[in-house]
């Protein structure tokens, strides 16, 4: 039986049955059509086109299964510029769940239609990259030595179009390590603490591995036993957002398999869009009987490293007499309904002025890969973000998740803005007494 179905829905002669596997289409009629979630997207604030908003992309979905519309360029378009940053979940009364819909069209997609070369080639570069930390190293170490001979400047110049946008998106690579990114933290664990492991990630762990090691060093503060996995293989989001759901299956049983073997109470990850990946393994692997039930079991795992620390209290912080505004990251806050607590955090900061700053919680653009593959639309979003961001005058931009804040400091840096943006577990670091 289809849930919620009506009549009315199915005017006379228009199909009302899926001739196509697109998406789980049942659940294309949780929407009743009300528009709330509209404000609330960020492709249909842009370009106010009905399908660039989700009301829109539901339909299309459904059109789609119902084969009353073609994969054309038109449509695949669309689902494109779709950021998957599930905002109009957070919108939504009728508890349509768009990023497990939205995840099932882009699969459709990546099978069915056929891209022009140039976009073929950025994807497949992205793809056959980014999940590698040991390839992004290679690929970067040219840039890197570019920028010890202080010629970075001159190479982003010499370069145009994508090349140059993607290379004015990347954080300074030869950041000398400063105190708080020791790993040797001198904190002993509370008596019966529970263990915490961090997933250090696949891009993360390359260009903002201080993100990493500062999560660490802050849970151990916060009185966690903190256990390292063996080995991290990229979380699998990039897969996901991209339709290349059997790769992400296959990185997905990977983690699973060291999570459960280090024995972690919790796992964290400085990636919101990896944390929330993780929190799906288990409806990823449900239908894998070896994997299912240690998928449920990490995914149940899954903690934001803010609320873990406050479950044990705010740590020591020293004194910071600074303004500071926070960006809520899409994966954490629609993703997985993380709101409250960094903000409680940093209020606990002695100094501390929080300013919020309006739609904190719309995605700044960087969503995953699409800054890379819509650098157009992902360009306009950055654009608002800043200006929302600067409007607060707040010496510090705090967010956590580094998709965000290459993607927000590129915006910055071009405004020559002395703004600086920065990771929720560096900024922690940095605030910690010592
Ligand atoms: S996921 Fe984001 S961009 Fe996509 S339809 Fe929902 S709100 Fe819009
Ligand atoms: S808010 Fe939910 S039910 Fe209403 S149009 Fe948007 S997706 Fe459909």
């Amino acid at each position: 039986m289809l849930r919620g179905r009506t009549l009315m829905e199915h005017p006379a002669g228009s199909p009302s049955h899926p001739v196509r596997d697109v998406v789980d289409y049942e659940l294309l009629f949780d929407c009743v059509h009300c528009g709330l979630c509209l404000e609330a997207c960020p492709t249909y604030k842009v370009t106010r086109a009905e399908m660039d908003s989700p009301r829109g992309r539901v339909y299309l979905m459904k059109a789609l299964a119902e084969g009353r519309l073609a994969l054309d360029d038109d449509a695949a378009r669309h689902l494109d510029l779709c950021l998957g940053c599930r905002g109009c979940e957070t919108a939504c009364p009728s508890g349509v769940r768009y990023g497990r819909l939205i995840e099932d069209a882009r699969a459709f997609v990546e099978k069915n239609y056929a891209r022009r070369r140039a976009d073929r080639l950025v994807r497949r570069l992205v793809g056959i990259v980014f999940p590698y930390p040991r390839r992004l190293r290679a690929m970067l170490a040219p840039l890197r030595l570019a920028e010890r001979l202080r010629m970075r400047g001159l190479v982003t110049l010499a370069l145009s179009g994508r090349p140059r946008e993607w290379m004015e998106l990347l954080p300074p690579l030869c950041k000398a390590p400063g105190p708080q990114t020791s790993t040797e933290t001198a904190y002993a664990p509370a008596p019966g603490a529970p263990a915490v492991a961090v997933h250090h990630g696949c891009v993360t762990q390359v260009l903002a591995d201080s993100e990493n090691l500062n999560s660490e060093r802050v849970l151990a503060a916060a009185g966690y036993r903190i256990t390292k996995l063996r080995t991290t293989v990229c979380c699998g989001a990039l897969d996901l957002h991209s339709g290349n759901l059997k790769r992400a299956r296959q990185f997905a049983r990977a983690n699973v398999r060291e999570i459960i073997r280090s024995g972690a109470d919790a796992i964290v990850s400085a990636a919101s869009g990896c944390s929330s990946a993780i929190a799906e393994y288990g409806e990823l692997l449900k239908d894998d009987p070896e994997f299912a039930a240690d998928a449920r079991a990490v995914s149940a795992k899954l903690r934001e490293l803010s609320s873990l620390v406050l479950e044990r209290g705010a740590p020591r912080f020293r004194e910071m007499r600074c303004t500071v505004t926070y960006h809520d990251a899409c994966h954490l806050a629609h993703g997985l309904g993380v709101r409250e607590a960094p903000r409680k955090l940093l209020k606990s900061i002695p100094g501390l002025r929080l300013i919020e700053m309006p739609e904190s919680d719309m995605c700044c653009g960087s969503a995953g890969s699409y800054n890379l593959t819509e650098p157009a639309m992902a360009r306009q979003l950055a654009q608002r973000k800043a200006e929302r961001a600067l409007a607060t005058k707040a010496r510090y931009v705090v967010l956590a998740n580094p998709g965000c804040e290459f993607q927000i400091a590129a915006e910055l840096r071009r405004r020559r803005s002395r703004a600086e943006v920065i990771h929720l577990a560096d900024f922690l670091a940095m605030a910690l007494e010592r």
